[in-house]
């Protein structure tokens, strides 16, 4: 007989008891009709806002024609979203997979090959940064480092060499001849929103480019657009080797990639790598559908307006409220504000009163509206923050 006290569901995550039923633009609707404005956008993947026409159309029509073939043939859905991601970026070839976590791992699998396929596999060292979240899988949970990722999960995969963030002395030290690839997220997401200044991400490229090594950034939380530009390497002025992409690629649909130059590829020959479903139709199909309305003349341009919009008022309405929010940091529609009681009682009283937001490690509560957010949305999240932690006695 079933024993009761085990969940049906494995218990891994600490749920909060809402059900959402329905979800328009920047709105999400509970059962009982109550709506709340979302700032977290399902940790930046809906960031076209709920139920997008266009993005729905594009579904529907790809569900009524054709689900899934496999890559045993081609895929015209998937051949098209690859034409455009490269003609749209610095990378000259692309893999499809389903996630972040399995994108990271293909990025680990094309650095080794790399290296290997030169007759160098004994050169696999991959420098990673402390706070960082590269999905949960054993190699991207090895490449984290952190305890709270990698306990009880030994023996973890070898070759990484994890940094303190920001340590340019350790970084000079540890990156050398021996270097097979540098992985970094241009900003840590769930590490807390800490941007990386792009001085220190143009140094970072300085170095690879001395020692040969492959440059990969982690964009999966903030690349698609979050910072006003489709990557935000480009934001940062920096041109990596290999990036991998996920959460807004599908706007809600699972899909990931990771893009690459082609002599960062050039290991990656028939059979090295795949996936059953990885660019099937629907996903792509779907993915196609939100670079149609990212790369739609004048797109983009509103994004960065909005988030300098966003921004400016983020930072004023915090600034109002010193004895509860200690920093604001990030960019564009990607901020964090460290709380000073604990972000999740604060989350909890954003989302009491309407508004639902992200926590993300150092105190920090995550603000990922929509691409598609308006002004008057945010002036409203705003009032939001304002009159609920404004109106806390001190
Ligand atoms: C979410 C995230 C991942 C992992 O993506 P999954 O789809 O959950 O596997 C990896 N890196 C970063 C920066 C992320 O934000």
């Amino acid at each position: 007989m079933r024993n009761a006290a085990v969940p049906t569901l494995l218990p891994v995550y600490n749920r909060i008891d809402i059900v959402f039923e329905r979800g328009q633009g920047s709105w999400l609707y509970d059962r009982n009709g109550r709506r709340y404005l979302d700032f977290g956008s399902g940790i930046a993947v809906t960031g076209l806002g709920h139920a997008h026409p266009h993005l729905v159309r594009a579904l529907q029509d790809q569900a009524a024609r054709l689900w899934h073939v496999s890559n045993l043939y081609r895929i015209p859905e998937q051949e098209r979203l690859a034409d455009r991601l490269v003609a749209n970026s610095f990378a000259e070839t692309v893999f499809f997979c389903n996630s972040g976590a399995e994108a990271i791992e293909g990025c680990v699998k094309l650095v080794r090959r790399y290296w290997w396929a030169r007759g160098r596999p004994e050169r696999f060292k991959i420098v990673t940064f402390e706070g960082a979240f590269h999905g949960r899988t054993m190699a991207a949970i090895s490449a984290a480092g952190s305890k709270k990722l990698t306990e009880g999960c030994d023996p973890l995969l070898p070759g990484f060499e994890v940094l303190a963030f920001g340590d340019h002395a350790a970084i000079e030290r540890a990156i050398g001849p021996d270097t097979a690839a540098v992985l970094i997220e241009p900003i840590q997401g769930e590490g807390g929103i800490r941007p990386v200044p792009a001085s220190c991400l143009k140094a970072l490229r300085e170095l690879c480019d001395r020692f040969g090594a492959l440059l990969v950034l982690d964009e999966i939380q903030c690349g698609m657009g979050r910072t006003g530009r489709l990557f935000a390497h480009e934001t940062l002025g920096v041109r990596p080797d290999v990036v991998a992409i996920a959460k807004g690629l599908g706007g809600g649909f699972p899909i990931g990639a990771f893009l690459a130059t082609g002599e960062a590829a050039s290991g990656m020959t028939v059979g090295a790598h795949g996936s059953t479903f990885g660019g099937n139709p629907l996903a792509c199909a779907v993915a196609n559908a939100v670079l149609d309305v990212l790369l739609a003349e004048g797109f983009l341009d509103r994004v960065r307006a909005i988030g300098a919009y966003f921004e400016r008022r983020v930072r004023e309405t915090c600034a109002a409220l010193p004895e509860e929010i200690a920093e604001v940091r990030g960019m564009g529609l990607m901020l964090g504000i460290k709380t000073v009681r604990p972000n999740t009682d604060v989350a909890a009283e954003l989302r009491a009163a309407g508004l639902l937001t992200v926590p993300a490690a150092d105190n920090v509560l995550r603000l990922l509206p929509p691409l598609t957010v308006s002004e008057a949305e945010i002036d409203h999240g705003c009032a939001i923050i304002r009159d609920t932690l404004g109106a806390r006695p001190v």
